[in-house]
């Protein structure tokens, strides 16, 4: 049996991702497959570091994507689509799996919406990697929210871009 060599280089900085950076990444993954370019963003549902669901902002099921015939713009903002940390959400209960105390992975920091459905959902941390102004200006709620409700949430800026 040939023996095996260390081949490690001491002076080579490990390039593998802390479990934060692995599923912001996988997030980055995920938002790639958004249906509305105004902003692409991904979502990530993780407990004891296994993937329960994913979701990025697309159109409801079988109805047209942005991409295809144009925005929906209300208000200044697009609303044909189902917001990322929603659809995760979604995905989860068609096919039964429980995210009670799971926490959520986001490419975008939630919008006020999607952060009340998060809370009642038992997701216990959010962790987002850039912030995101939404509609109706009420993001800077969401951390006055989070605090009253119990629920963690950071943003994380990933080592290894
Ligand atoms: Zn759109
Ligand atoms: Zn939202």
């Amino acid at each position: 049996m040939p023996k095996l060599k260390k081949i490690n280089n001491p002076k080579k900085k490990s390039t593998r991702p802390s479990w934060e950076e692995y599923f912001l990444n996988i997030a980055e993954i995920v938002s790639s497959r958004s249906t509305c370019d105004r902003l692409h963003v991904g979502a990530v549902i993780v407990k004891n570091k296994a993937i329960l669901s994913t979701g990025y902002n697309g159109s409801p099921r079988g109805l047209p994507h942005c991409d295809d015939i144009g925005h929906e713009i209300a208000g200044g903002h697009c609303v044909r689509t189902i917001h990322a940390e929603a659809n995760a959400l979604v995905q989860a209960a068609r096919h039964g799996t429980a995210v009670d105390g799971a926490t959520l992975f986001l490419t975008n920091s939630p919008c006020y919406d999607c952060f009340k459905m998060i809370v009642n959902a038992g997701i216990k941390e959010v962790i987002y990697e850039n912030f995101y102004m939404s509609r109706y200006e009420a993001s800077k709620k969401v951390l006055a929210l989070a605090k009253k409700a119990q629920v963690k949430i950071n943003c994380f800026k990933k080592k290894h871009a």
